[in-house]
């Protein structure tokens, strides 16, 4: 491969980090190649084809926030942000499906949070001062546990801040860190419901999320290469000098600049003296060949169950557990039997359980516990060409695909930097 006048970026790793920095970096004049072992792109946000279902699926339903601005701009770019879809206003009903009892949490559409203020809109049971322990969260200096922060218990808890927690940190929140919570709240929860409309890529991750980036690449002549594992990174005089392929070398000149995109743990392993995280979260996906009910809306969370989220997606039902390693010894077909029974009970469907598949992701995050909060590396590093991005790097937002979009842009960022300093 040869460099471009100004230097080639290689990005290593097509995961929404990888594919951010190349759209960043895209059509701006410098060569780009990105670099992905697997024979698809998107990483841990993809989708394919399922043969115990017969349907395309998910290897996990994606949440995003209207307040993800990096990921509505990345999506914006590359022209799919009509492929995110929700509901008109910030609307999150729940089912109690031990009790039975229904409710929605209404933020409505203000840039304040004024929801907490209106009776009808905030958790039932619940005043005005039951929420400090958010502002608390907000506020909070150290990185200490949830749990050390707050009181973890009550209906503010039960109803509001453990359900959001959990789908956002991936871990038990009592043990979740209290600046990751913190940085949920002051980016969603705090800037009312214009930042919490929960927008859902119905057509699936990979026609709104990879499939148009790859069109966009392809258009300003990005280089792609899938099958292309790196398995070593040659480091010589303060910089990398060689990329080495499972397949290929790739001597990089002066000007050249390495993105790496890749999980904390492949990236412990290529870059000397690396700290990243190293204990990581599973998180459990059910989907059912169904045709959802209409009553059903764009998601359910249920409390008292095995289930946590319900979807309806185009010809299926969709259900989220995170924080779901404890359950992945189960053999999958009682799995799939449990969630189908909540599903019943959430919905009223009284069929047998229709065709289904289970998607375990054991590392789908890292464990977002101080003190893995406290290993996230910088993009920078002690080689001068070579850039880290993933969801896992030092952006101070939990493991998400906000997160994985802002370390993408910022690493396209800082090559672009570097090059203009060197000029
Ligand atoms: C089941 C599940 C549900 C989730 N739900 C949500 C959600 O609701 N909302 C949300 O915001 N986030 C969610 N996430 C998190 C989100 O998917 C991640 O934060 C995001 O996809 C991480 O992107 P990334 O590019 O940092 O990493 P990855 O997606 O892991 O990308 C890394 C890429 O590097 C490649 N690679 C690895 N080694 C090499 C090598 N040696 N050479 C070349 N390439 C290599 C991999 O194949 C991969 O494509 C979920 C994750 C999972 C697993």
């Amino acid at each position: 491969m040869h460099s471009s006048e100004q230097g080639t970026v290689h990005i290593v790793g097509a995961g929404l980090a990888g594919l951010s920095a190349a759209v960043r970096l895209a059509g701006s004049g410098r060569a780009v190649a990105l670099h992905e072992a697997a024979s698809q792109a998107g990483g841990r946000c993809r989708s394919y084809f399922d043969s115990a279902t017969e349907m395309t699926i998910d290897n996990g339903t994606h949440l995003v926030l209207s307040g993800n601005r990096a990921v509505l701009s990345f999506a914006e770019t590359i022209g799919s942000r009509s492929g995110l879809a929700g509901p008109d206003e910030a609307e999150f009903p729940f089912v109690d499906l031990a009790f039975g009892e229904r409710w929605t949490l209404r933020f409505g559409e203000s840039r304040f949070p004024w929801w907490v203020f209106d009776k009808e809109r905030r958790v039932p049971r619940t005043a005005v001062i039951d929420y400090l322990p958010l502002a608390r969260l907000m506020w909070s200096k150290d990185d200490r546990r949830v749990g050390e922060t707050i009181d973890c218990r009550g209906p503010i808890y039960d109803r509001l801040i453990e359900p959001l927690l959990l789908a956002a940190l991936n871990i038990a929140p009592r043990d979740g860190s209290t600046k990751l919570a913190g940085a949920l709240v002051r980016e969603t929860l705090a800037l009312g419901g214009h930042a919490c409309r929960p927008l859902l890529a119905r057509e699936g991750l990979g026609r709104v999320f990879v499939d148009p980036a790859l069109d966009y690449l392809r258009a300003r002549n990005v280089a792609m290469a899938f099958g292309d594992e790196l398995i070593a990174l040659h480091l010589f005089g303060g910089r990398v000098v060689q990329l080495e392929f499972t397949e290929r070398r790739v001597d990089l000149g002066e000007d050249d600049t390495v993105i790496l995109a890749v999980p904390p743990y492949v990236a412990a392993k290529l870059v000397p003296d690396l700290h990243g995280p190293n204990e990581f979260r599973g998180i459990m996906n059910a989907h059912f060949r169904i045709e959802p009910p209409d009553s059903l809306p764009p998601m359910l969370g249920t409390i008292n169950s095995l289930a946590q989220w319900i979807f309806p997606m185009p010809g299926r039902i969709s259900v989220t557990i995170s924080d779901a390693g404890q359950l992945f010894d189960l053999p999958r077909a009682e799995l799939a039997e449990r969630l189908w029974r909540d599903v019943a009970k959430a919905t009223g469907l009284t069929t047998a359980i229709p065709p289904w598949q289970i998607v375990r992701e054991r590392r789908a995050t890292f464990a977002a516990t101080p003190e893995q909060n406290a290993l996230r590396p910088t993009a920078e590093t002690a080689w001068r060409n070579l850039l880290l991005a993933g969801d896992w790097t030092a952006t101070g937002l939990p493991a998400t695909l906000e997160s994985a979009v802002r370390s993408g842009y910022r690493a396209a960022d800082l090559a672009s930097q570097k090059l203009r300093a060197a000029a």
